[in-house]
């Protein structure tokens, strides 16, 4: 589970419960599970609104109940008065790797980026590996040296891990699963909230760049493009960030699977407010747009790997975007949105023509595997 949402009695759009023997009023942790769906389908790991339903109606009450905190990116831990952050990420993504990127790098970055955008510095990595009988040596090897690079980059010691082997046919050539630690950052309240109408967000740069990316290397497409993952710590920009905004800095998330959408939506509905967005503001290449024109997708909902989104009070934006601005990776980052009290609980873009339309959580799963 790289994100495991805000605890928070499920809704539909219509704020009705969307599944049977919910109350609204019921409370999120109790130990009833609610997930009622036969058998696991790929939309339950697409990072959208089934992996939410999936997450908060069985995952949660069974193993999270005795939790008082939200569930985020990342767990926060006191031992002994030190406050940490720890969190896992599988990849499982198809195919090992492609421009920019791969499965090992994923890995790294993937779980350095959850306790990036949790507001903690990332310390240290376990690692574990599924890997399938007959998987060629050298591949395996490309992905340790590139979990190695990767690490060195992000300033992350691997510190451990595990090995399973299947049979022939059980997998498909390798999963791995990262766990990481980190030291939270002092002087920081991330929570959605300490999120006030007026406060902005920020965008740390074009989004849509992995999930298109992943989809081009699959070659199913006939499509080509000058395009890469976009993969990498976020952790020296968001170090920036917090360190120019401070307290001003509300809340981050690093927009994966389901996209800058699915995170935003989760943002209003967490926090009761409307998240206004600009589309004109809101970086995305052509290459992007355009396949995502062609496959009649939208770019808010496809997956990023090296982007993250943050909230900063109105007081702290100019500082913030300057911050982000003089890190190395961060000069697109870009104001692309604001919070305001309507509409409560969604999202609402204004459109580069000036009309307006309500952007929702993914449903389903266009692109599978994608991470
Ligand atoms: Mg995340």
């Amino acid at each position: 589970m790289r994100s495991v949402p805000q605890l928070r009695t499920p809704q539909g759009d219509s704020g009705q419960p969307e599944f049977a023997g919910v109350s609204a009023e019921s409370p999120a942790n109790s130990t009833t599970v609610r997930f009622r769906e036969p058998q696991i389908e790929m939309a339950h790991g697409a990072g959208g609104k089934a992996s939410r339903r999936l997450v908060e109606g069985l995952f949660a009450p069974l193993l999270f109940a005795s939790s008082t905190e939200p569930l985020g990116d990342a767990a926060r831990l006191d031992i002994n008065g030190t406050q940490l952050a720890i969190t896992t990420d599988s990849f499982v993504v198809s195919p090992l790797s492609f421009p920019g990127g791969s499965i090992g790098e994923l890995a790294i970055n993937g779980t350095v980026n959850d306790l990036a955008v949790s507001g903690a510095r990332p310390e240290a990595i376990v690692a574990t590996f599924v890997l399938e009988a007959g998987l060629a040596t050298e591949a395996l090897a490309a992905e340790v040296r590139a979990m190695a690079d990767a690490a060195r980059r992000a300033g992350v010691s691997v510190v451990g891990g595990d090995t399973k082997v299947v049979e022939h046919g059980k997998a498909d050539r390798m999963y791995v699963t990262t766990t990481g630690i980190g030291r939270a950052l002092p002087g920081l309240t991330l929570h959605p909230a300490a999120v006030r109408v007026g406060d902005k967000v920020l965008l740390s740069g074009p989004v849509g760049d992995h999930g298109i990316t992943i989809l081009l290397a699959r070659g199913e497409l006939d499509l080509e493009a000058d395009l890469r993952s976009d993969t990498r710590s976020v952790y020296p920009m968001v170090e920036a960030l917090a360190r120019a905004a401070g307290p001003g800095l509300r809340w981050m998330r690093d927009p994966t699977r389901g996209g800058v959408a699915t995170s935003l939506n989760e943002l209003a509905r967490d926090c009761g407010l409307g998240v206004h967005l600009l589309e004109q503001k809101i970086p995305v290449r052509d290459c992007v747009r355009g396949a995502c024109e062609l496959l009649g997708l939208d770019p808010l909902h496809i997956a990023n790997e090296g982007q993250f989104l943050a909230v900063v009070a109105p007081e702290s934006v100019e500082v913030a975007m300057r911050a982000l601005h003089a890190v190395p990776g961060g000069e697109e980052a870009a104001l692309v949105g604001e919070v305001r009290e309507q509409p409560a609980g969604a999202v609402l873009l204004t459109t580069q023509y000036g009309g307006s339309r309500i952007i929702d959580m993914l449903v389903g799963d266009p692109l599978p595997r994608i991470c």
